[in-house]
């Protein structure tokens, strides 16, 4: 069968895009191999959209819908503990049903992290959401359009290319999908992969894109990786568990708390694996290390700080958080000169999506977490990697520095670069402009300061 649009991967990129494309009339088929849309957000237990600007178009639809079921989404301000601050070694976000989505919308930079506490109190705000409901709302939104297949429990294994372009791809059902465009969203670039594009992994030298904080020599650190676990209140305390010393090599790392809507924690710790210990034990030995972790953590938790004791354990993600492995090399590379020089300085004339998330990462080899002054923006051209013209990947894979995508990573970014993603397969890569003015029309961010029609519309 021909589609206009194939998308592969259906997390936060992949589902923006195949969403985007198929509200614009295009028929569009949507291959995930697990049981579930949402990815990271969902299957990775990370139910948390940071504060950042930006999450206007598709994921502000995704809340309208997710606000009407009752226990499905809200909005967090701190807790006691804020920001490393408070007597646990972390920070808690808690539902706060005083505020509203817009106070979600604004990171303040260098305001923000380790510099005013009050500050981040009243203006710093997350998106909690329960993911089996996050999944909901997506596989809805799509089946309204009437547009899209959805193949979920299906993996993409190979592409069939023709001087680069696309001409189908090969499931393990044994299907053959053809189409006209096609979106990467499967968080590792894989199709780009399968078509040969070129990648990076790995911190980049200073020298490579003339970045003021990468290391001077190119290295293989990538951002941590985390287990998330999810902990539920309960009426009883639990009795003092043991913690053999041998469970963990050294201190505990920080964690960070979100409330789920119903009063169950999600547990972030940053992180239970350092990237590079990732990549060389591979997903399944790294995924049960990180389990023996999480128990050590938890048990650690109750037995250091009482308040936990009123709580008991619930789950392990289905899916092991990680956070960066490759990157592919698009027509730009997003560095941290953008970042630094934001959107007031930047030049682009193709800027698709805004963000302002810190520099961010964890673990060894961290570049450190460096807020930003103002918000920056992100080109198509770093959707769209070289060589392959009826591909762009949308997915924290995408043409982005090893700092960048740092930043960029986020799940509310994701949403955006699909938004834009779906919305150039219909419109064409050529004309950035008009996918601009098309993503305005669909409430999605490319400007900054927010234009008032845009926030009367989140109201
Ligand atoms: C521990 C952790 C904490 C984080 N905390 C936050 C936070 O607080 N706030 C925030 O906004 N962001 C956070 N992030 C970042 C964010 O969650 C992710 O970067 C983002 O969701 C990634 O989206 P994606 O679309 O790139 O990939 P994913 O969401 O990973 O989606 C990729 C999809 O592709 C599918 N796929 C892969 N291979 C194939 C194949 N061969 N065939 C078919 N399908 C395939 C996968 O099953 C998956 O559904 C965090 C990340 C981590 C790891």
């Amino acid at each position: 069968m021909t589609y206009d649009l194939c998308v592969v991967g259906g997390g936060s990129g992949g589902f923006g895009a195949a969403l985007a494309a198929a509200r614009l009339g295009a028929s569009v088929i949507l291959v995930e191999k697990s049981d579930s849309l949402g990815g990271n957000a969902v299957r990775g237990g990370v139910n948390n959209w940071e504060p950042g600007v930006g999450g206007t178009g598709i994921p502000f639809d995704l809340y309208r819908w997710l606000r009407d079921v009752p226990n499905a989404i809200g909005i967090t301000s701190f807790g006691q503990h804020c920001l490393w601050r408070g007597n646990i070694p972390g920070g808690e976000s808690l539902i706060d049903p005083a505020r509203h989505y817009a106070d979600s919308l604004r990171r303040y930079g260098s305001r923000g992290m380790g510099a005013d506490e009050e500050f981040c109190r009243k203006y710093w705000h997350s998106v909690t959401f329960e993911p089996a409901a996050m999944a909901d709302a997506m596989e809805t939104l799509l089946a309204e359009t009437g547009q899209c297949r959805l193949l979920k429990k299906t993996i993409f294994t190979g592409a069939q290319t023709d001087r680069g372009r696309i001409q189908s791809i090969t499931l393990d059902n044994g299907e053959t999908i053809a189409a006209g465009f096609f979106v990467d969203g499967t968080a590792d670039a894989l199709l780009a992969l399968a078509c040969g594009c070129e990648f990076m992994t790995g911190q980049e030298s200073k020298e490579k894109f003339d970045e003021p904080n990468a290391p001077d020599k190119p290295n293989d650190h990538i951002n941590g990786v985390t287990l998330m676990y999810r902990i539920t209140p309960t009426a009883t305390e639990a009795p003092v568990p043991e913690v053999p010393a041998c469970w963990w090599r050294k201190g505990y790392p920080y964690a960070f708390f979100a409330q789920y809507p119903n009063g169950d924690l999600a547990i972030n710790m940053l992180p239970t694996m350092e990237g590079r210990e990732f990549l060389q034990l591979g997903y399944a030995a790294a995924y049960s290390e990180c389990e023996r972790r999480v128990r050590a953590h938890w048990a650690w938790l109750q037995a250091t700080y009482p308040e936990y004791r009123r709580y008991c354990w619930q789950w392990f993600a289905p899916a092991l958080g990680v956070r960066e492995t490759q990157r592919v090399v698009g027509e730009y590379v997003l560095t941290e000169n953008d970042l630094l020089a934001g959107l007031s300085r930047q030049q682009h004339p193709d800027i698709i999506a805004i963000a302002d998330h810190a520099k961010d990462t964890h673990g060894v080899g961290s570049h450190g977490c460096g807020e930003l002054a103002e918000p920056y923006g992100v080109p198509l051209r770093c959707l769209i990697p070289q060589g392959c013209p009826n591909l762009l990947v949308a997915c924290r894979a995408a043409s982005f520095s090893s700092i960048a995508a740092s930043s960029c990573r986020l799940s509310r970014t994701m949403l955006q670069l699909g938004q834009a993603a779906g919305t150039a397969a219909v419109f064409g890569i050529t004309n950035p402009a008009k996918i601009r003015t098309a993503l305005r029309r669909q409430h999605a961010q490319v400007d900054w300061p927010t234009p008032p029609s845009l926030a009367a519309y989140l109201n």
